[in-house]
């Protein structure tokens, strides 16, 4: 299991070690500013967005989707839309709206909370209140992801940047993460003057599109995305709305966050995954590509290139873990690369398996791996462990508290594991303290002769730079047991010794040849930074290499992009 967080900040200025700057580049280390450490708390956010635009003229049939809007205002299905990214983001949620003839043309709303909870869904007399508020014919959303502090309203997306003109008064959201922010940051405290309150990548965004809106008429917002594009390492995808309701959907030209969107009727809609599309009944859902954007403008649709696609970095982690299992991310199933995960686990096993074997997967993320892996070798998948669904966001807990979040988070059910050899299927494993504790408990308190893990992914070796935060580098499990010149397919030898560090029977994981079977989707095409250590961009791989330098020299533990 993974505490995952799909940040895209990347501040930690805390003791300087993995700093980024323009000096960085230059392979210079940053040292700490002056009162940097109050700000300098890694903040994690943005991890599902979405967008609806109620078109001039029909692009396409009506549907049950494009039925559902009544007056021309798409604003009422956002929540719902944002219910289904709830899986990429707990800790906040907002929208922006755009009514023309509305004094305020551009308005956006966002608190702290669940979508439920801030969108006042258990009051029906609060949510009227505010779906009225803000109708529009057209409205983007986000739901936000956080795993530490600054649980405040300032950090809840979109961001909207007020202006008397325009095409400079705009909103947008963002999913993703800057591998380059400080660099970033830095030329603009720099050249330009700025000041930064926040300290998140998505600030950053907010210059820069200012910046690129500049002058005495709109931009192209094609102009602008390209141009954002050459200057931001990283994953970025962003939806944006600005007060002349033009609206903009991209998505990075290495393409790691997914986006899906479809058109039905005049109803236009766009998501981070397909399901808060399907959903809604939209039928025809397409990928947005990398590099490419869709564009409403005059109440028109259009798909464009903004950036050229050399290559496709998608995040394997999405199919593994993130994503929502019911969603399709680049034209493969997520619950069907999970269940394919499981099988080529069970292709690998080597264990004897008897009358006394159960499979049990760690809820809730592992059950589509270990169904099937279950049904490859004849044996019971079986719910050993119970999660506590009502136990809150545990990963703001800090380290030393894991141990114990892990030991009320799962009930291991004695009267199924009692005496059984217990095959226990997890996505992934990170810093390996939950895995230990669940393995302990289901021998302790479970009652279980032996406990074999079975890992659907690869062994994470590094850290990921592009919003998915899996920790420090000196915080892993797996690096400290792999050799020099790892392959991507650990040895019996190392399993070995991994196996009796959690303190169980036998350990298995996939290897990275794998993960592009298994997906569906070509090698090439994944992002494997965190389970090679090569990172797709330029700034992740210099970043990957200070991380490295750092752990040599017993640096102090921080997150590696911090
Ligand atoms: S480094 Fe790993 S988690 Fe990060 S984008 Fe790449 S595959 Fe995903």
């Amino acid at each position: 299991m993974v505490t995952i967080r799909c940040s895209s900040v990347v501040s930690g200025l805390t003791d300087g070690v993995y700093s980024v700057s323009e000096a960085d580049c230059l392979g210079k280390p940053t040292a700490r500013e002056p009162g940097e450490t109050e700000l300098s708390e890694a903040v994690h956010h943005e991890c599902g967005v979405a967008a609806l635009y109620w078109l001039g003229k029909p692009a396409a049939k009506a549907g049950p989707a494009s039925r559902l809007v009544s007056d021309a205002n798409v604003t009422a299905l956002m929540p719902s839309m944002l219910l289904d990214l709830q899986n990429r983001g707990q800790l906040a949620a907002g929208l922006s709206s755009y009514r023309g003839g509305r004094v305020q043309l551009l308005d956006t709303f966002k608190d702290v909370g669940t979508v439920g909870e801030t969108f006042g869904m258990s009051d029906p007399d609060k949510h009227r209140a505010i779906l009225a508020r803000y109708a529009g014919c057209a409205a983007i959303g986000h739901t936000r992801y956080a795993t530490c502090g600054r649980d405040d309203a300032r950090h809840a997306q979109p961001f909207e940047r007020h202006h008397g003109r325009l095409w400079k008064w705009f909103s947008f959201a963002f999913n993703g993460q800057l591998a380059n922010y400080v660099e970033l940051r830095d030329r603009l405290l720099a050249r330009r003057h700025y000041h930064f309150t926040l300290n998140t990548d998505t600030e950053i965004i907010m210059h820069a599109l200012a910046y690129r809106l500049r002058g005495d008429r709109p931009k192209p917002l094609r102009e602008v995305m390209a141009s954002l594009g050459r200057s931001f390492d990283g994953a970025y995808n962003l939806v944006f709305l600005d007060a002349l309701g033009r609206m903009f959907v991209a998505r990075d030209p290495l393409g790691f966050r997914p986006t899906s969107w479809s058109v039905q009727g005049r109803l236009f809609g766009a998501a981070s995954e397909s399901a808060a599309l399907s959903n809604m009944g939209f039928t025809d859902i397409r990928t947005l590509e990398p590099g490419e954007m869709a564009i409403v403008e005059d109440g028109r649709l259009r798909i464009e290139r903004f950036a050229a696609c050399r290559r496709r970095a998608h995040c394997f982690f999405e199919w593994v873990y993130f994503a929502g299992v019911s969603s399709t991310l680049d034209g493969s199933s997520v619950y069907m690369a999970r269940a394919r995960s499981g099988e080529r686990l069970a292709e690998l096993e080597d264990q004897r398996m008897d009358d006394s074997c159960i499979v049990v997967p760690v809820p809730d993320t592992a059950k589509a791996a270990a169904d099937a892996y279950a049904f490859r070798m004849g044996v019971p998948s079986v719910e050993g462990l119970i999660r506590n669904r009502y136990i809150g966001r545990t990963f703001i807990q800090p380290k030393t508290t894991r141990g114990q979040s892990a030991h009320s988070k799962y009930t291991p059910l004695e009267a199924v594991l009692g005496g059984r050899r217990v095959f226990l299927v997890d996505d992934s494993i990170v810093r390996s303290t939950t895995m230990r504790e669940l393995a302990a408990q289901i021998r302790r308190r479970g009652g279980a002769k032996e406990v074999h893990v079975r890992v659907a992914c690869p062994p994470i070796v590094a850290p990921c730079f592009y919003g998915i935060d899996m920790t420090t580098l000196g915080e892993l499990f797996a690096p400290a047991f792999m050799p020099r010149r790892y392959d991507g397919t650990p040895s019996r030898q190392c399993l070995k010794r991994m196996a009796k560090a959690l303190g169980v029977s036998s350990l298995r994981y996939l290897s990275v040849s794998d993960l592009g079977p298994c997906l569906q989707v070509d090698g090439e095409d994944l992002c494997t930074g965190c389970v090679t250590g090569r990172h797709p961009t330029k700034c992740g791989r210099w970043l990957m290499a200070r991380a490295r330098r750092a752990a040599t020299a017993g640096g102090k533990a921080s997150r590696t992009y911090e």
